[in-house]
């Protein structure tokens, strides 16, 4: 089937490009928008495969990210202002002309597969929070650690026993066992078990009944593991898992060490009660664990470049607004360095598109790995990458770009098969200077001391000053 994919775009050259691109295929089909309110009700429509917009048309209130469309942006023309415009509408998939079909023809596929893959973690974010607001509901309003320290201590209190611990084991897991709450520390958090060690969660687990051992230094099921557990003076263990909607969840686990002393039925009836009544608290705890997971991986992915791993144009440009204000406010330096690197349009002729993307990977770690972490390192565009150095005048940030230059020349890419080295050419641009008012003025200037980098030969570094702007 076709996709279909929305166009609203009125730079002309653009418009020449895309209008040769999609002619040609005949698995796109095209649908060019003259005005933004024909493009709301394509939007509505929602069966587009992706949109593509211009940069500097303008798109008024609609929120990309509300209409479940993929959005990718040609960026032509004044490129500083465009990049800046797309990102405050927070489309992060952008194309910066001079355009080629290869890349365009790229982009657009992640484009596409990307809107599955943000609408999954979505979905799992929305559905863990619905099940966290319920289950604290049910339960009660502490916090769930607390809640199960409370188990385990109420336990121990009723019962004789050395230790007492909650563990939980992740249905994905089939090895390990993390204790979540123990006894003996009510500091416990995530202390990390090997499963073979204890054949008794083991047996718990596959059985999803309570294990009871009434001497450990006799039970065959601790054989193997008894040389570990005799100088422990451990005698008797009772393991009982936790039901919860036919899943389990954790297991509840047991263990005294008094010689000859064993569990009555009296005590193990009462554990499995207690066990029973904090289901709710242990799911509790196991779901909001990962709901904070999740929370953190889905932050990361939105400050995140999707291709190189390091920081995206947007957060370049938060934390830009943040350094350029204070520089103004305390009058402290500030710099912007900006990279392209050489003839890379020959690395994806030879080598092909997707050895082109692992360069670009490779690059960006090696020189985020030699930056300081108080340097902002981001994508700027294709093989474009920016570096925003607070408290550092001209001559400091001239010194480390040459330090970058020449560790960037020296290194061997592992993803080029013959080691070829790579070069790139480098601008720099400081605050204060009497000619940059604003923040975008740094990056259009580092810009331009690139641009003259380019003009004189390549591989080397260029501050902006009044000759160059
Ligand atoms: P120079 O900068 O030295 O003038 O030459 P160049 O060949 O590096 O520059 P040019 O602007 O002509 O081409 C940029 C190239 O970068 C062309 C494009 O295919 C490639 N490129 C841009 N983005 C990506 C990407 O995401 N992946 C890959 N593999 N290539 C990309
Ligand atoms: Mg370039
Ligand atoms: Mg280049």
């Amino acid at each position: 089937m076709r996709k279909e994919i929305v166009i609203y775009e009125k730079n002309e050259a653009s418009l020449g490009f895309l209008r040769n691109f999609f002619k040609k295929r005949n698995d796109y089909s095209a649908i060019f928008i003259k005005d933004e309110k024909s493009l709301l009700e394509e939007i509505n429509k929602k069966k587009a495969a992706a949109l593509i917009v211009g940069s500097s048309v303008k798109t008024g209130k609609i929120n990309f990210a509300d209409t479940g469309c993929p959005v990718m942006a040609m960026v032509a023309g004044d490129i500083t202002r465009g990049i800046r415009s797309i990102m405050e509408r927070d489309i992060d998939i952008y194309l910066i002309s001079p355009f080629h079909e290869e890349d365009f023809e790229h982009k657009l596929k992640i484009a596409i597969e990307k809107r599955g893959w943000i609408e999954n973690i979505c979905r799992d974010k929305k559905e863990l929070e619905t099940i966290v607001d319920l289950t604290y509901l049910v339960s009660s309003t502490l916090d769930p650690k607390e809640v199960l320290y409370f188990v385990v201590k109420k336990i121990a209190e009723l019962i004789d026993v050395t230790r007492c611990s909650i563990i939980s084991i992740p249905c994905e897991e089939k090895r390990h066992a993390y204790v979540i709450s123990s006894f003996e520390d009510p500091k416990t958090t995530n202390i990390k078990l090997e499963l073979k060690k204890y054949p008794e969660i083991r047996k718990a687990l596959s059985s999803r009944s309570t294990v009871f051992i009434k001497d450990a230094l006799k039970d065959p099921l601790l054989r193997k593991v008894r040389p570990v557990l005799a100088p422990l003076g451990i005698r008797s263990i009772v393991v009982i898992p936790v039901i919860f909607r036919n899943e389990v969840i954790g297991t509840l686990f047991l263990r005294t060490s008094r010689a000859g002393h064993t569990f009555t039925e009296r005590e193990i009836r009462l554990c499995n009660a207690i066990a029973n009544a904090a289901t709710n608290a242990m799911y509790n705890a196991f779901i909001y664990e990962k709901l904070e997971t999740e929370k953190t991986k889905l932050e990361k992915f939105a400050i995140t470049d999707y291709l190189t791993g390091v920081y995206n144009i947007r957060y370049f440009y938060h934390r830009l607004e943040g350094e350029f204000s204070r520089a103004q406010r305390y009058k402290a330096p500030l710099s912007c360095i900006m990279f392209d690197i050489d003839y890379f349009k020959k690395v994806n002729d030879t080598y092909g598109h997707r050895v082109g993307d692992m360069v670009l990977r490779e690059f960006a770690q090696f020189v985020k790995k030699h930056t300081r972490k108080s340097d902002v390192f981001a994508r700027y565009g294709g093989e474009e990458f920016i570096m925003l150095l607070a408290q550092t005048s001209d001559k400091g940030a001239i010194a480390e770009a040459e330090r970058l230059r020449y560790v960037i020349k020296e290194h061997r890419f592992k993803s080029l098969k013959n080691k070829k080295g790579i070069t790139a050419s480098i601008g720099v641009a400081s605050y204060p200077h009497k000619k940059i008012k604003t923040q975008d003025d740094l990056i259009t200037f580092a810009d331009n001391a690139l641009f003259a980098a380019k003009n004189s030969g390549r591989d080397q570094i260029r501050a902006w000053n009044q000759k160059s702007a």
